[in-house]
């Protein structure tokens, strides 16, 4: 594996996103709805680059905040109800 930049921002949010959907049992939870939710969430919130040295990132970027959780998972949550709401695609 090479050295590359990953956004750690993308592997919270799909933690929280797991977690948040416990809360929609209702909720669609095909690929595409996930993608979406996903997709919304990361649009609102800050990337957060790293980089990785022979498949090991740095440790000490891998821990959020608690504001920055609580953020990620506000974000989170609103896209998983705006998806809920409406998905891109037919019942
Ligand atoms: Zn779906």
């Amino acid at each position: 594996m090479s050295i590359d930049a990953k956004n750690m921002m993308e592997d919270f949010v799909q933690m929280h996103l797991n977690a948040v959907l416990k809360q929609f049992p209702d909720m669609c939870k095909c690929e595409q709805c996930m993608a979406d939710a996903k997709a919304l969430a990361l649009n609102n919130l800050p990337s957060r680059y790293v980089t990785s040295h022979k498949g090991n990132v740095f440790v000490r970027v891998q821990s959020s905040t608690d504001t920055e959780v609580l953020n990620i998972l506000r974000e989170v949550t609103m896209a998983v109800e705006k998806v809920a709401a409406n998905p891109h695609h037919s019942k």
